[in-house]
Protein backbone atom coordinates (compact mmCIF):
# COMPACT_ATOMS: atom_id res chain seq x y z
CA UNK A 1 0.00 0.00 0.00
CA UNK A 2 2.88 2.64 1.25
CA UNK A 3 4.07 2.16 -2.31
CA UNK A 4 1.42 3.11 -4.68
CA UNK A 5 2.19 6.17 -6.69
CA UNK A 6 1.29 9.38 -6.02
CA UNK A 7 -1.89 9.23 -8.78
CA UNK A 8 -3.06 6.41 -7.04
CA UNK A 9 -2.90 7.97 -3.27
CA UNK A 10 -5.14 10.15 -5.35
CA UNK A 11 -7.90 7.98 -6.22
CA UNK A 12 -8.10 6.14 -3.38
CA UNK A 13 -8.42 9.91 -1.60
CA UNK A 14 -11.33 10.25 -4.07
CA UNK A 15 -12.65 6.85 -3.62
CA UNK A 16 -13.01 7.10 0.26
CA UNK A 17 -11.80 10.17 1.86
CA UNK A 18 -15.02 12.96 2.41
CA UNK A 19 -13.30 16.26 2.82
CA UNK A 20 -14.34 18.74 4.85
CA UNK A 21 -15.44 22.23 3.04
CA UNK A 22 -14.59 20.93 0.30
CA UNK A 23 -17.72 19.49 -2.72
CA UNK A 24 -18.70 16.47 -4.06
CA UNK A 25 -16.04 14.41 -5.92
CA UNK A 26 -13.24 17.40 -5.18
CA UNK A 27 -10.15 16.46 -7.53
CA UNK A 28 -6.48 16.28 -6.64
CA UNK A 29 -6.99 17.58 -3.22
CA UNK A 30 -3.43 18.51 -1.92
CA UNK A 31 -2.42 15.13 0.28
CA UNK A 32 0.76 16.45 2.74
CA UNK A 33 2.91 13.96 3.53
CA UNK A 34 5.38 15.65 6.02
CA UNK A 35 5.54 18.86 7.41
CA UNK A 36 8.17 20.28 9.53
CA UNK A 37 8.86 23.80 11.00
CA UNK A 38 6.43 26.65 9.01
CA UNK A 39 6.64 24.04 6.17
CA UNK A 40 4.29 21.26 4.95
CA UNK A 41 5.10 18.62 1.87
CA UNK A 42 3.27 16.93 -0.26
CA UNK A 43 3.29 13.33 -1.99
CA UNK A 44 5.07 14.79 -4.75
CA UNK A 45 7.38 16.31 -2.68
CA UNK A 46 6.13 20.15 -3.30
CA UNK A 47 6.94 21.95 -0.09
CA UNK A 48 4.55 24.51 0.67
CA UNK A 49 5.48 27.53 2.99
CA UNK A 50 2.47 27.10 5.47
CA UNK A 51 0.89 30.62 6.36
CA UNK A 52 -2.49 29.29 8.36
CA UNK A 53 -1.04 26.72 10.71
CA UNK A 54 -3.13 23.85 9.35
CA UNK A 55 -6.72 25.32 10.38
CA UNK A 56 -5.47 27.95 12.68
CA UNK A 57 -3.77 25.19 14.77
CA UNK A 58 -0.19 24.42 14.92
CA UNK A 59 1.18 27.20 16.76
CA UNK A 60 4.74 26.07 17.89
CA UNK A 61 5.02 24.56 14.31
CA UNK A 62 5.41 21.31 12.60
CA UNK A 63 7.53 18.28 13.53
CA UNK A 64 8.39 19.06 17.32
CA UNK A 65 10.10 16.24 18.98
CA UNK A 66 9.23 17.44 22.50
CA UNK A 67 5.52 16.97 21.66
CA UNK A 68 5.81 13.52 19.93
CA UNK A 69 8.00 12.41 23.24
CA UNK A 70 5.78 13.73 25.93
CA UNK A 71 3.10 11.71 24.27
CA UNK A 72 4.97 8.78 23.56
CA UNK A 73 5.75 8.45 27.50
CA UNK A 74 2.22 9.66 28.61
CA UNK A 75 1.03 6.99 26.59
CA UNK A 76 3.18 4.32 28.30
CA UNK A 77 3.07 5.66 31.90
CA UNK A 78 -1.21 5.98 31.84
CA UNK A 79 -2.60 6.07 28.58
CA UNK A 80 -6.11 6.59 29.77
CA UNK A 81 -8.38 7.87 32.85
CA UNK A 82 -11.76 9.31 32.87
CA UNK A 83 -11.87 12.73 34.16
CA UNK A 84 -14.57 11.28 36.57
CA UNK A 85 -11.31 9.94 38.30
CA UNK A 86 -8.18 12.10 38.42
CA UNK A 87 -4.87 12.30 36.83
CA UNK A 88 -1.92 15.02 37.29
CA UNK A 89 -1.31 15.80 33.49
CA UNK A 90 -5.37 17.48 33.78
CA UNK A 91 -4.61 18.99 37.49
CA UNK A 92 -1.33 20.35 36.43
CA UNK A 93 -2.63 21.64 32.80
CA UNK A 94 -5.73 22.91 34.64
CA UNK A 95 -3.88 25.46 37.18
CA UNK A 96 -1.11 26.23 33.99
CA UNK A 97 -4.51 27.48 32.32
CA UNK A 98 -5.81 29.38 35.34
CA UNK A 99 -2.40 30.91 35.39
CA UNK A 100 -2.51 32.40 31.81
CA UNK A 101 -6.31 33.28 32.16
CA UNK A 102 -5.25 35.96 34.76
CA UNK A 103 -7.41 35.05 37.16
CA UNK A 104 -9.21 32.09 39.38
CA UNK A 105 -10.72 29.74 36.80
CA UNK A 106 -11.84 26.17 36.88
CA UNK A 107 -11.22 24.00 33.89
CA UNK A 108 -13.30 21.36 32.21
CA UNK A 109 -11.91 19.05 29.42
CA UNK A 110 -13.07 18.33 26.35
CA UNK A 111 -11.86 17.00 22.62
CA UNK A 112 -13.29 20.23 20.21
CA UNK A 113 -13.75 23.56 19.99
CA UNK A 114 -17.39 22.99 19.55
CA UNK A 115 -17.75 20.73 22.30
CA UNK A 116 -16.14 23.24 24.85
CA UNK A 117 -18.30 25.64 23.59
CA UNK A 118 -21.62 23.14 24.38
CA UNK A 119 -20.28 22.70 27.10
CA UNK A 120 -20.14 26.61 28.01
CA UNK A 121 -23.37 27.13 27.48
CA UNK A 122 -25.12 24.07 29.48
CA UNK A 123 -22.76 25.30 32.37
CA UNK A 124 -24.30 28.62 31.85
CA UNK A 125 -27.60 27.67 31.79
CA UNK A 126 -27.24 25.22 34.98
CA UNK A 127 -25.31 28.38 36.72
CA UNK A 128 -28.83 30.66 36.85
CA UNK A 129 -30.68 27.63 37.43
CA UNK A 130 -28.80 26.86 40.39
CA UNK A 131 -29.00 30.47 41.03
CA UNK A 132 -32.46 30.46 41.42
CA UNK A 133 -32.94 32.32 37.31
CA UNK A 134 -34.61 29.65 35.88
CA UNK A 135 -35.88 31.62 32.87
CA UNK A 136 -32.74 32.32 31.72
CA UNK A 137 -31.62 30.51 29.14
CA UNK A 138 -30.56 32.50 26.10
CA UNK A 139 -27.62 33.59 24.48
CA UNK A 140 -26.30 36.47 22.22
CA UNK A 141 -23.96 35.90 19.57
CA UNK A 142 -23.20 37.94 16.29
CA UNK A 143 -23.66 37.41 12.60
CA UNK A 144 -20.51 36.40 10.65
CA UNK A 145 -18.90 34.65 13.69
CA UNK A 146 -18.48 30.77 13.71
CA UNK A 147 -18.63 29.02 16.99
CA UNK A 148 -18.87 25.05 15.98
CA UNK A 149 -20.95 22.79 13.81
CA UNK A 150 -22.32 20.55 16.71
CA UNK A 151 -26.22 21.84 16.97
CA UNK A 152 -25.97 24.58 20.10
CA UNK A 153 -22.66 25.76 18.57
CA UNK A 154 -24.27 25.77 14.62
CA UNK A 155 -26.98 27.96 16.56
CA UNK A 156 -24.42 30.68 17.99
CA UNK A 157 -23.00 30.49 14.53
CA UNK A 158 -23.93 33.57 12.72
CA UNK A 159 -23.30 32.46 8.88
CA UNK A 160 -26.30 31.67 7.32
CA UNK A 161 -24.23 29.02 4.45
CA UNK A 162 -23.25 27.02 7.21
CA UNK A 163 -26.51 26.09 8.69
CA UNK A 164 -29.36 26.43 7.12
CA UNK A 165 -29.42 23.43 5.51
CA UNK A 166 -29.35 21.81 8.91
CA UNK A 167 -32.17 23.71 10.52
CA UNK A 168 -34.15 23.23 13.10
CA UNK A 169 -31.28 23.99 15.55
CA UNK A 170 -31.03 24.44 18.74
CA UNK A 171 -33.27 26.85 20.04
CA UNK A 172 -32.62 30.16 22.25
CA UNK A 173 -29.90 31.77 19.87
CA UNK A 174 -30.14 35.35 19.09
CA UNK A 175 -28.20 37.44 16.44
CA UNK A 176 -26.33 40.77 16.53
CA UNK A 177 -24.46 42.63 13.40
CA UNK A 178 -20.71 42.23 14.63
CA UNK A 179 -18.53 45.22 15.60
CA UNK A 180 -16.92 46.17 11.86
CA UNK A 181 -14.05 49.08 12.63
CA UNK A 182 -13.57 48.72 8.25
CA UNK A 183 -17.07 48.98 7.56
CA UNK A 184 -18.48 50.79 9.94
CA UNK A 185 -16.12 52.90 11.76
CA UNK A 186 -17.14 53.81 15.30
CA UNK A 187 -13.65 55.61 16.43
CA UNK A 188 -15.73 59.13 16.90
CA UNK A 189 -17.29 57.52 20.23
CA UNK A 190 -15.27 57.29 23.12
CA UNK A 191 -17.73 55.86 26.02
CA UNK A 192 -17.96 52.04 25.68
CA UNK A 193 -21.53 51.48 26.04
CA UNK A 194 -22.11 54.21 23.68
CA UNK A 195 -20.77 52.23 20.72
CA UNK A 196 -23.86 51.48 18.37
CA UNK A 197 -21.96 47.71 18.10
CA UNK A 198 -22.54 47.26 22.07
CA UNK A 199 -25.81 49.36 21.80
CA UNK A 200 -26.84 46.34 19.54
CA UNK A 201 -26.18 43.83 22.55
CA UNK A 202 -27.68 46.40 25.18
CA UNK A 203 -31.34 46.77 23.30
CA UNK A 204 -31.34 43.14 22.57
CA UNK A 205 -31.07 42.16 26.04
CA UNK A 206 -33.60 45.10 27.46
CA UNK A 207 -35.95 43.96 24.67
CA UNK A 208 -36.28 40.41 25.47
CA UNK A 209 -35.69 41.20 28.99
CA UNK A 210 -32.78 40.58 31.02
CA UNK A 211 -34.36 37.81 32.96
CA UNK A 212 -34.35 35.42 30.00
CA UNK A 213 -30.44 36.33 29.08
CA UNK A 214 -27.97 33.72 29.82
CA UNK A 215 -24.99 35.07 28.45
CA UNK A 216 -23.37 36.49 25.43
CA UNK A 217 -20.53 34.75 23.03
CA UNK A 218 -17.82 36.13 21.05
CA UNK A 219 -14.73 35.95 19.39
CA UNK A 220 -12.43 39.18 21.31
CA UNK A 221 -11.87 39.28 16.94
CA UNK A 222 -14.39 37.41 14.86
CA UNK A 223 -11.51 35.45 13.06
CA UNK A 224 -13.61 32.63 10.43
CA UNK A 225 -16.31 35.31 9.34
CA UNK A 226 -13.01 37.79 8.09
CA UNK A 227 -10.80 38.75 10.85
CA UNK A 228 -13.40 41.35 11.72
CA UNK A 229 -11.67 43.81 14.05
CA UNK A 230 -13.85 45.56 17.04
CA UNK A 231 -13.25 48.89 18.02
CA UNK A 232 -10.70 49.04 21.03
CA UNK A 233 -13.18 49.60 23.44
CA UNK A 234 -16.34 47.19 22.32
CA UNK A 235 -15.06 43.99 24.69
CA UNK A 236 -14.85 46.50 27.71
CA UNK A 237 -18.81 47.69 26.85
CA UNK A 238 -20.05 44.04 26.00
CA UNK A 239 -18.74 43.20 29.50
CA UNK A 240 -20.50 46.03 31.16
CA UNK A 241 -24.12 45.56 29.47
CA UNK A 242 -23.30 41.75 30.74
CA UNK A 243 -22.92 42.78 34.18
CA UNK A 244 -25.51 45.11 34.11
CA UNK A 245 -28.45 42.77 32.99
CA UNK A 246 -27.27 39.72 35.05
CA UNK A 247 -25.62 37.40 31.65
CA UNK A 248 -22.53 35.95 31.60
CA UNK A 249 -19.65 36.80 29.03
CA UNK A 250 -18.43 33.60 27.05
CA UNK A 251 -14.82 34.18 25.31
CA UNK A 252 -14.17 31.82 22.36
CA UNK A 253 -10.36 32.16 22.06
CA UNK A 254 -10.12 28.99 19.81
CA UNK A 255 -8.63 30.85 17.09
CA UNK A 256 -7.68 33.92 19.42
CA UNK A 257 -5.90 31.98 21.92
CA UNK A 258 -2.26 30.48 22.65
CA UNK A 259 -0.38 33.78 21.44
CA UNK A 260 -2.73 33.80 17.90
CA UNK A 261 -2.73 38.23 18.39
CA UNK A 262 0.28 38.66 20.65
CA UNK A 263 -1.24 38.00 24.01
CA UNK A 264 -1.88 34.47 25.76
CA UNK A 265 -5.67 35.00 24.78
CA UNK A 266 -7.34 37.51 22.70
CA UNK A 267 -9.56 39.07 25.53
CA UNK A 268 -5.80 39.97 27.29
CA UNK A 269 -5.77 42.60 24.86
CA UNK A 270 -8.89 44.37 25.30
CA UNK A 271 -8.62 44.75 29.64
CA UNK A 272 -11.47 42.39 30.68
CA UNK A 273 -11.93 39.48 32.27
CA UNK A 274 -14.61 37.15 31.13
CA UNK A 275 -16.62 34.63 32.85
CA UNK A 276 -16.03 31.83 30.87
CA UNK A 277 -13.48 31.07 28.15
CA UNK A 278 -13.34 28.22 25.64
CA UNK A 279 -10.28 27.39 23.95
CA UNK A 280 -8.57 24.34 21.43
CA UNK A 281 -6.21 24.68 18.84
CA UNK A 282 -3.71 26.16 20.05
CA UNK A 283 -3.95 24.35 23.26
CA UNK A 284 -2.15 21.64 21.83
CA UNK A 285 -0.82 23.20 18.56
CA UNK A 286 -3.20 20.51 17.05
CA UNK A 287 -0.69 17.36 18.19
CA UNK A 288 -3.63 16.00 20.22
CA UNK A 289 -7.09 16.56 20.24
CA UNK A 290 -8.54 18.79 23.42
CA UNK A 291 -10.22 21.62 24.16
CA UNK A 292 -11.18 23.54 27.55
CA UNK A 293 -13.90 25.25 28.96
CA UNK A 294 -12.46 27.75 31.46
CA UNK A 295 -15.31 28.91 34.45
CA UNK A 296 -14.88 32.02 37.08
CA UNK A 297 -14.21 29.62 40.42
CA UNK A 298 -17.78 31.41 41.69
CA UNK A 299 -19.64 30.44 38.82
CA UNK A 300 -18.11 26.61 39.50
CA UNK A 301 -18.76 27.74 43.07
CA UNK A 302 -22.68 27.88 42.22
CA UNK A 303 -22.93 24.03 41.59
CA UNK A 304 -21.80 23.62 45.14
CA UNK A 305 -24.46 21.66 47.05
CA UNK A 306 -26.27 20.03 43.56
CA UNK A 307 -27.38 16.65 44.27
CA UNK A 308 -26.30 13.45 43.70
CA UNK A 309 -28.18 13.73 40.22
CA UNK A 310 -28.06 17.53 40.02
CA UNK A 311 -24.78 18.02 38.98
CA UNK A 312 -23.21 19.51 35.91
CA UNK A 313 -24.32 16.07 33.35
CA UNK A 314 -21.74 16.74 30.66
CA UNK A 315 -19.32 13.59 30.31
CA UNK A 316 -17.25 12.63 27.35
CA UNK A 317 -15.12 9.62 26.93
CA UNK A 318 -11.98 11.36 25.50
CA UNK A 319 -12.04 15.31 26.76
CA UNK A 320 -9.12 15.65 28.61
CA UNK A 321 -7.27 12.35 28.67
CA UNK A 322 -3.73 12.05 30.00
CA UNK A 323 -1.73 12.25 26.77
CA UNK A 324 -3.49 15.26 26.00
CA UNK A 325 -3.06 17.24 28.77
CA UNK A 326 0.76 16.10 29.05
CA UNK A 327 0.56 17.77 25.35
CA UNK A 328 -0.59 20.93 25.75
CA UNK A 329 1.77 21.24 29.16
CA UNK A 330 4.32 20.63 27.22
CA UNK A 331 3.45 22.93 24.41
CA UNK A 332 2.22 25.76 26.85
CA UNK A 333 5.88 25.35 27.91
CA UNK A 334 7.45 25.76 24.68
CA UNK A 335 5.52 29.13 23.75
CA UNK A 336 6.76 30.27 26.89
CA UNK A 337 10.50 29.29 26.52
CA UNK A 338 10.60 30.96 23.27
CA UNK A 339 8.48 33.68 24.06
CA UNK A 340 5.86 32.87 21.26
CA UNK A 341 3.23 35.19 22.29
CA UNK A 342 5.67 38.54 22.42
CA UNK A 343 7.11 37.21 19.15
CA UNK A 344 3.58 37.00 17.52
CA UNK A 345 3.03 40.72 18.73
CA UNK A 346 6.58 41.55 16.93
CA UNK A 347 6.57 40.07 14.31
CA UNK A 348 2.66 40.17 13.07
CA UNK A 349 3.95 43.96 13.42
CA UNK A 350 6.30 43.60 11.28
CA UNK A 351 4.50 41.70 8.71
CA UNK A 352 1.13 44.35 9.18
CA UNK A 353 3.64 47.03 8.19
CA UNK A 354 5.30 45.78 4.99
CA UNK A 355 2.45 44.54 3.82
CA UNK A 356 0.70 47.94 4.31
CA UNK A 357 3.67 49.48 2.51
CA UNK A 358 3.99 47.66 -0.82
CA UNK A 359 0.15 47.45 -1.18
CA UNK A 360 -1.31 50.74 0.25
CA UNK A 361 -2.00 51.70 -3.69
CA UNK A 362 -3.16 48.80 -4.80
CA UNK A 363 -6.55 49.23 -6.01
CA UNK A 364 -7.83 46.12 -5.07
CA UNK A 365 -6.80 46.40 -1.14
CA UNK A 366 -9.37 47.94 0.70
CA UNK A 367 -8.16 46.91 4.49
CA UNK A 368 -5.01 44.98 5.98
CA UNK A 369 -6.24 44.53 9.53
CA UNK A 370 -5.65 42.15 12.53
CA UNK A 371 -3.46 41.23 15.97
CA UNK A 372 -0.20 39.80 16.00
CA UNK A 373 0.01 37.27 13.61
CA UNK A 374 -3.40 36.78 12.72
CA UNK A 375 -4.03 39.37 9.96
CA UNK A 376 -6.92 39.72 6.94
CA UNK A 377 -6.53 41.47 3.98
CA UNK A 378 -10.19 42.67 2.57
CA UNK A 379 -9.91 42.78 -1.15
CA UNK A 380 -12.41 44.97 -2.63
CA UNK A 381 -13.26 45.96 -6.26
CA UNK A 382 -13.55 49.62 -5.53
CA UNK A 383 -12.16 51.35 -2.05
CA UNK A 384 -14.41 53.89 -1.89
CA UNK A 385 -17.54 52.21 -2.29
CA UNK A 386 -15.87 48.65 -0.37
CA UNK A 387 -17.88 46.33 -2.55
CA UNK A 388 -15.97 43.35 -1.96
CA UNK A 389 -14.02 41.89 -5.10
CA UNK A 390 -15.98 38.83 -6.56
CA UNK A 391 -14.94 35.37 -5.37
CA UNK A 392 -13.56 33.79 -8.56
CA UNK A 393 -10.50 36.76 -8.43
CA UNK A 394 -9.76 35.87 -4.83
CA UNK A 395 -9.70 32.28 -5.36
CA UNK A 396 -7.39 33.35 -8.19
CA UNK A 397 -4.79 34.96 -6.01
CA UNK A 398 -5.12 31.89 -3.39
CA UNK A 399 -4.24 29.56 -6.24
CA UNK A 400 -1.06 32.12 -7.20
CA UNK A 401 0.23 31.76 -3.98
CA UNK A 402 -0.12 28.18 -3.83
CA UNK A 403 1.68 28.09 -7.07
CA UNK A 404 4.65 29.81 -5.84
CA UNK A 405 4.82 27.26 -2.87
CA UNK A 406 2.54 29.55 -0.18
CA UNK A 407 -0.66 28.75 1.59
CA UNK A 408 -3.06 31.49 2.58
CA UNK A 409 -6.58 31.67 3.86
CA UNK A 410 -9.73 32.69 2.49
CA UNK A 411 -12.86 33.89 4.87
CA UNK A 412 -16.00 35.54 5.25
CA UNK A 413 -19.20 34.73 4.72
CA UNK A 414 -20.67 33.37 0.87
CA UNK A 415 -23.97 33.61 1.01
CA UNK A 416 -24.15 37.04 2.22
CA UNK A 417 -21.53 38.03 -0.41
CA UNK A 418 -18.62 38.48 1.52
CA UNK A 419 -15.77 35.54 1.19
CA UNK A 420 -13.13 38.46 0.11
CA UNK A 421 -10.90 38.54 3.09
CA UNK A 422 -7.71 36.74 2.39
CA UNK A 423 -6.17 35.65 6.04
CA UNK A 424 -2.72 34.67 7.57
CA UNK A 425 -2.53 32.72 10.31
CA UNK A 426 1.60 31.04 10.19
CA UNK A 427 2.94 29.25 13.26
CA UNK A 428 4.64 31.73 15.52
CA UNK A 429 7.98 30.48 14.83
CA UNK A 430 8.50 31.55 11.46
CA UNK A 431 11.82 33.02 11.04
CA UNK A 432 12.32 36.83 9.19
CA UNK A 433 12.83 34.74 6.02
CA UNK A 434 10.16 32.90 6.05
CA UNK A 435 8.00 36.35 7.15
CA UNK A 436 10.13 38.17 3.82
CA UNK A 437 8.60 35.25 1.63
CA UNK A 438 4.85 35.44 2.91
CA UNK A 439 5.18 39.21 2.32
CA UNK A 440 6.90 38.95 -1.31
CA UNK A 441 4.63 35.77 -2.53
CA UNK A 442 1.55 37.93 -1.62
CA UNK A 443 2.61 40.68 -2.77
CA UNK A 444 3.66 39.61 -5.97
CA UNK A 445 0.27 37.26 -6.06
CA UNK A 446 -1.94 40.45 -5.79
CA UNK A 447 0.47 42.23 -8.59
CA UNK A 448 -0.17 39.78 -11.04
CA UNK A 449 -3.98 39.95 -10.13
CA UNK A 450 -3.57 43.75 -12.01
CA UNK A 451 -1.54 42.55 -14.68
CA UNK A 452 -4.48 39.88 -15.82
CA UNK A 453 -6.81 42.26 -15.49
N1 LIG B 1 -14.82 28.44 17.63
C1 LIG B 1 -14.08 29.04 16.69
C2 LIG B 1 -13.82 30.51 16.79
C3 LIG B 1 -13.53 28.29 15.65
O1 LIG B 1 -12.80 28.90 14.70
C4 LIG B 1 -13.76 26.90 15.59
C5 LIG B 1 -13.17 26.02 14.51
N2 LIG B 1 -12.55 26.59 13.46
C6 LIG B 1 -14.56 26.33 16.59
C7 LIG B 1 -15.06 27.12 17.60
C8 LIG B 1 -14.87 24.87 16.57
O2 LIG B 1 -13.73 24.13 16.84
P1 LIG B 1 -13.63 22.61 16.37
O3 LIG B 1 -13.43 22.60 14.89
O4 LIG B 1 -12.44 22.09 17.13
O5 LIG B 1 -14.90 21.95 16.80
Amino acid sequence: MTNLTSQNWQVKDEQYVWHSMKPYNPNATTIIQKSKGAWITDIDGKRYLDAMSGLWCVNVGYGREELAKVAYEQLLENAYTPLSVGHIPAIQLSEKISELLGDDYVVFFSNSGSEANEAAFKIARQYHQQKGHTNRTKFISRYRAYHGNTMGALAATGQAQRKYKYEPLAPGFLHVAPPDAYRANEDHITEPTALPSVQAIDNVMTWESSETIAGVILEPIITGGGVIMPHEDYLRGVKAVCEKHGALLIVDEVICGFGRTGKAFGFQNYGIQPDIVTMAKGLTSAYMPLSATAVRREIYEAFNGSEEYDFFRHVNTFGGSPAACAVALKNIEIMENENLFARSEEMGAIIHAELQERLKDHPNVGNIRGKGLLIGIELVSDKNSKAPLDVTTVNKVIALCKEQGLIIGKNGVTVAGFNNTLTLAPPLIISLAEKDMIVEKLTHALNELLQKA
